[in-house]
C-alpha cells in the first residue's frame, strides 16, 4: 500500500513576513491528515521553513538543484547545500525548468542523480506538452523523460524517488486533466517501471500536478495509480491546501 503524498510548489511566490502564517498553518493543520505533506519553496526561504517546520510532520525542499557537486557555477545550488539545509526533497525536471531554462532529459537525469547523491529524495516530473498531447504523442514523450532517468540512474533509484505527472497544458492554467486522462497516463508509468521491476513499480508512488484544487482532488486521488498531488497555486492559500491534503 502506498501512502498518500501532497508536495506543495510555491514556485517563485513568497516573502519573509507574508510566509510566516502560511508555514505556521500548514505545520498546524497538516498534524491532522493522514497523507505525508512537503513544501517546495524558493531558495532564500528554506532556512525559515526549516525552523518553522522542524519537528513537524511537513517536509521542506526546493524546487530545483544543480546537477553538479561543486565548482565554478556561479548562481547554482548544489544537493549538498541542500540537505545541509535539512531539505528532505527537491523537485527536478519542473516543465518550467524543461522549457524556459533548457533542463534537457541528459540534465534532469543528472539533477536526479545529484539529488539522490546527497540524500535527497528526488521529486521527477514528466509530461507532455498541448501539441504533444494533441499530436498522439504523450505515451512516447512521457516515456522518453523516464528512461532518462532510467538509464542514468537504475529502477532501483524509484525505490527512494518520488515521481509526478504533470501534463504542461494543465499547469497554472486551470484546465486539469480528467481523472480518467490522468489515470491512463500513471498506468503507463507504473507499466513502464513494471517492465523493469513489478515490485518497485508498485510501491513508487506517482503525484498528478496540473490546477489542482480543493473541487477537484479527492476524485484525482481516487484513481489507482494516483498518490497525490504536486501542487502549484493552490499550495499558496493554506486552506486550499490543507483541504488538497486531506482529500
Ligand atoms: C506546479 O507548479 O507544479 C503545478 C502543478 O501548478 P498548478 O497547481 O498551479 O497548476
Amino acid at each position: 500500500m502506498r501512502k498518500s503524498l501532497v508536495v506543495g510548489n510555491w514556485k517563485m511566490h513568497g516573502s519573509l513576513a507574508g510566509n510566516v502564517a502560511l508555514l505556521e498553518a500548514v505545520k498546524a493543520g497538516a498534524a491532522g491528515v493522514r497523507a505525508d505533506v512537503a513544501l517546495c519553496v524558493p531558495y532564500p526561504y528554506l532556512a525559515q521553513a526549516g525552523t518553522v517546520l522542524s519537528g513537524s510532520k511537513v517536509a521542506w525542499g526546493a524546487q530545483d538543484v544543480s546537477e553538479y557537486e561543486s565548482g565554478a557555477y556561479t548562481g547554482e545550488v548544489s544537493a549538498a547545500m541542500l540537505a545541509d539545509l535539512g531539505c528532505s526533497c527537491v523537485i527536478v525536471g519542473h516543465s518550467e525548468r524543461r522549457s524556459f531554462y533548457g533542463d534537457t532529459d541528459a540534465v534532469v537525469a543528472a539533477k536526479f542523480v545529484a539529488a539522490q547523491k546527497a540524500g535527497l529524495t528526488p521529486i521527477l516530473c514528466v509530461g507532455e506538452t498541448l501539441a504533444e498531447r494533441e499530436s498522439g504523442v504523450t505515451t512516447a514523450v512521457v516515456t522518453r523523460q523516464l528512461d532518462a532517468v532510467l538509464a542514468a540512474a537504475g529502477v532501483s533509484a524509484l525505490k527512494s524517488a518520488v515521481v509526478a505527472y504533470e501534463p504542461v497544458w494543465a499547469i497554472g492554467t486551470g484546465k486539469t486533466a480528467s481523472p480518467q486522462q490522468a489515470q491512463e497516463v500513471h498506468a503507463l508509468i507504473r507499466a513502464r517501471f513494471a517492465a523493469e521491476d513489478a515490485a518497485i513499480a508498485q510501491t513508487t508512488r506517482i503525484l498528478y500536478g496540473g490546477s489542482v484544487k480543493p473541487a477537484n482532488a479527492q476524485e484525482l486521488f481516487g484513481q489507482t495509480d494516483i498518490d497525490g498531488g504536486l501542487i502549484g497555486g493552490a499550495s499558496l492559500v493554506a486552506a486550499d491546501f490543507l483541504a488538497i491534503c486531506a482529500a
